[in-house]
């Protein structure tokens, strides 16, 4: 008598400085008990790696595992992974699509709109000044927030940001519907999305092609006192532009997560300016116990010899 065994799985490598191992073990063993999980730094054996669950791995770290069969990326942005030069050839990338990724990015963008919105900034700095500063709200519908960027991410953020009665514009590639979003596509489109903006928020990935997407010239094509939020990737902006045009007063405020160098440098002119908010790279992050599911699914098709779901393509960039 025969029996059906479905393969062994084999081992996964995992490697990231920003999220705790043993917490993505424990979360992908819930899923794959049968999959053996190491830390890079621990790989006895390299040719028993079928998957590496990486963030930003160092270079070269690819080279060793011969039997690599899928690459997930610990995270939404596929940048730093896809502009490398020691990719193995032919292997599937994925990345994580994680609704608990979606909203949790969706209330930083929700929080940072609304603060804007609510002209949050300017009560701060009067109270600072022990000032009672009266200054009339302005009614949702009467502000335009422009969403460039309608991936996974920036759809449910401009979703979101509908329900809380602004006018919403989206921004992206190929046409895309969104409930009570006016959506727009291509590049003859970008400079009226951003000149319709009361709030800018950039939602884009970094590629070839949004690449200082946002330089002097297009923010300068901002409304007067428009306020820019930025939690794709600091390098689609002209950030010394930025600062000039933050410092004229041309744009209003600015809530920034994301900047051409990170850490942010202790000298950058940006730290001292009191429109702006900085935070260190954090709008949102991966989370172990949703996204091992999607994880584990993939591990699985690519096990059965099935294409992975999510992929994504280098040579698009995202
Ligand atoms: P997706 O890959 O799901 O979507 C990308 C969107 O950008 C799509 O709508 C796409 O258009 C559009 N796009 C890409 N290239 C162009 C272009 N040349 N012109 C116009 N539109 C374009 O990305 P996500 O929504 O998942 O994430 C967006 C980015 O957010 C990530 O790449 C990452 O850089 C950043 N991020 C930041 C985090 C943080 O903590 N600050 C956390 C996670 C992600 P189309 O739909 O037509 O393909």
């Amino acid at each position: 008598m025969t029996t059906l065994q479905s393969p062994p799985l084999g081992a996964l490598a995992f490697y990231s400085d920003f999220d705790d191992f043993e917490t993505w073990k424990r979360a992908l063993q819930a899923q794959l008990p049968d999959l053996k999980i190491v830390h890079a730094s621990a790989i006895e054996n390299p040719k028993e790696i079928s998957y590496a669950l990486v963030w930003k791995p160092p270079a070269r770290f690819f080279d060793r595992m011969e039997n690599l069969r899928l690459i997930v990326n610990l995270g939404a942005g596929v940048d730093s992974l896809v502009k490398r030069d020691d990719l193995p050839a032919g292997i599937p990338i994925t990345r994580i699509t994680d609704p608990q990724m979606a909203r949790m990015m969706a209330g930083y963008v929700l929080f940072s709109v609304l603060r804007h919105a609510r002209d949050i900034p300017f009560f701060e700095q009067a109270q600072r000044l022990g000032k009672w500063a009266y200054k009339h709200p302005r009614s949702p519908d009467e502000i335009t927030v422009s969403v460039l960027g309608l991936g996974q991410l920036g759809s449910k953020a401009a979703y979101e940001l509908q329900r809380q009665g602004f006018r919403v514009l989206g921004w992206s590639r190929s046409p895309a519907q969104i409930e009570n979003v006016e959506c727009h596509a291509g590049m003859q489109a970008l400079d009226s999305v951003i000149g319709q903006a009361d709030i800018l928020v950039l939602m884009l990935p970094h590629t070839p092609q949004t690449a200082n997407l946002l330089n002097r010239e297009r923010l300068e094509k901002m409304r007067p006192g428009a306020s820019f939020v930025n939690v794709a990737r600091g390098s689609l902006v002209d950030q010394a532009a930025l600062v000039d045009l933050l410092k004229s007063g041309h744009i209003g405020g600015a809530t920034l997560d994301v900047f051409e160098r990170e850490p942010l440098p202790a000298e950058d002119p940006l730290w001292g300016m009191p429109n702006v908010l900085i935070t260190p790279h954090l709008a949102s992050v991966a989370i172990p116990s949703s996204s091992a599911t999607q994880i584990a699914a993939n591990i699985r098709s690519v096990s059965a010899g099935k294409p992975p779901d999510n992929l994504i393509d280098p040579s698009r960039g995202y």
